[in-house]
Order: C-alpha cells, then structure tokens, then sequence
C-alpha cells in the first residue's frame, strides 16, 4: 500500500493566518517549515482516499501524483473520504470537493450524524454515500458545534487502513489501540502537543493538552518507542517546539527510533 503525508499541522496549520506564535513567525520567515493540516492519501485495495478533508484538500490534493485527474477531462482516481472525527480541521474540506460527481464517506455513525449539516449542503453538487470505516475509540471529545450531542466513544477514531493506523488525535491510549499498533507495519499518531502544559503556558487554552483530547509526546513516546513498526508523529501544533527544526527535542525523538512526519512524505508499506 503506497501512501502520501499530505499534511502534518494540527488545526490553523503552520502558519495560522492569526498567529504570530514563534512557530507560525518562523514558518512565515522559512517557507520550508510550513505544514498543511494534518492529512494523507492512501491507496486501497478498492482505490484512492484521502483520510481527513482539510482546509487545504484542494491543494494537498494537487500535491499528489496518484490524485492527479485524467484520462477524462473530469475524471479523478479520488474515490472518497475518510474521518477520523468531525472537526472542521478534518471536515471542512468535504465542502470543497463539491465539483465531485461521486464521493464515498467513511466513519463512525456519530461523526455521520454530526456532518448532516455538510450532508445538507452538498446535496445537489455531489452523490455522498456514507460506509463505515475500521475504528478504534481514542477519545470521546466532540467538536464545539456539536457541543449539545450526547456523549459517544466513536467521536474522535484511530483508523485500521490495512497495515497503516493512523491516530492524529488520541486522547487515551486503550488496550485495543495497542493491539491494532503491535501488529501495524506503520503507525501515525498524535504529536499535537510536545508536553501536556504546552497550550497553558504558550497561552492558546486555559487547559492542558490532555484535557484538549490530546496525549503530550512526552507521555506516550516511550510506549511508541517500543512497537515493531515504522512510528512517526503528525498533527503538531503550531505552539509545538518540533515546528523548529533546529529544536532539541527532535534529536530525543531520533534517539527512540521515532520519526516526525513531513509533508509530501511518501511510505510503500
Ligand atoms: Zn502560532
């Protein structure tokens, strides 16, 4: 299976167009350190998906040689979508791939039912039909419009993309995630946050970021340091020191064997 990083930013991405944050000044002054919001294209067996429709989709799209459309004038191998959770970071791109005839969706009944409003708006463009993709519970945080659904475990997924997961945001790290990561060729999980007082002391949220629905690195890079697999961090906040290349904190992650994600990676697995 050939998949392509399209992204590796948490919400705002690098820069965040309001941010003036050390991180997004740098990425402002390097172009180099810019990163999408957090996304991939995969190849499956039944064809092309992105997992998560970003804010960038159109251009992460254009970024990756098996998205590219053809032989017809509006032909395009993008067979479809799938969600780890409803967020507009993650979601807000369904919206933008309107000109679609056809999009297959993929996720858990309580994101579906979240996304009615996007369903709502689409009809008339695009021919949605919804599936369900092969998740496991890592948090039960709901995105703020949906402050007033009822609490599920199928909020916020890992996803099982055959010898892939991926698990941008994880706020527990329960025994069937473990068992999904020990026999995974390649797991991509959730480095939002460096250390679980970072969006406190950076000054973006009065919680920590395990309270946000977000394990710290530091919490769960030796865990991660012990799989058999290929580990590597994605979703980094724009606050997270790893935004720097130059930062101490990647040579800590190297020493573990772990890598951190970059745009326009491409992993055969
Ligand atoms: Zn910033």
């Amino acid at each position: 299976m050939r998949l392509q990083v399209l992204g590796t930013a948490a919400g705002g991405g690098v820069p965040q167009w309001n941010c003036a944050c050390p991180g997004c000044s740098g990425a402002r002054a390097h172009p180099g350190r810019r990163r999408r919001h957090a996304s991939l294209a995969v190849q499956l067996a039944d064809g092309a998906y992105v997992v998560n429709a970003t804010p960038d989709i159109a251009d992460q799209i254009e970024s990756c040689a098996f998205l590219r459309p053809g032989p017809g004038p509006r032909e395009s191998p993008l067979k479809g979508v799938i969600l780890t959770d409803a967020e507009l970071d993650h979601t807000i791109g369904l919206l933008r791939l309107r000109e679609a005839a056809a999009l297959e969706v993929r996720s858990t009944p309580v994101v579906r039912q979240a996304l009615r409003p996007f369903a709502d708006l689409l009809h008339g463009y695009v021919k949605l039909s919804w599936a369900d993709a092969d998740t496991i519970p890592v948090s039960g945080k709901r995105p703020r419009y949906a402050a007033g659904s009822p609490e599920a475990p199928g909020w916020v997924s890992a996803l099982r993309l055959g010898p892939l997961v991926y698990a941008p945001a994880m706020g527990v790290w329960p025994d069937e995630l473990d068992e999904a990561f020990l026999r995974a060729a390649c797991v991509i999980v959730d480095g939002t946050f460096w250390d679980d007082e970072e969006p406190r002391r950076t000054g973006i949220s009065t919680r920590t970021a395990t309270q946000m629905g977000h394990l710290p690195i530091e919490a769960t890079m030796e865990r991660l340091s012990r799989l058999p697999g290929r580990r590597l961090y994605t979703h980094l906040n724009n606050t997270n020191p790893l935004v720097d290349p130059a930062a101490e904190q990647h040579k800590a992650l190297a020493e573990l064997g772990i890598e951190v994600a970059a745009d326009g990676m491409v992993i055969d697995l």
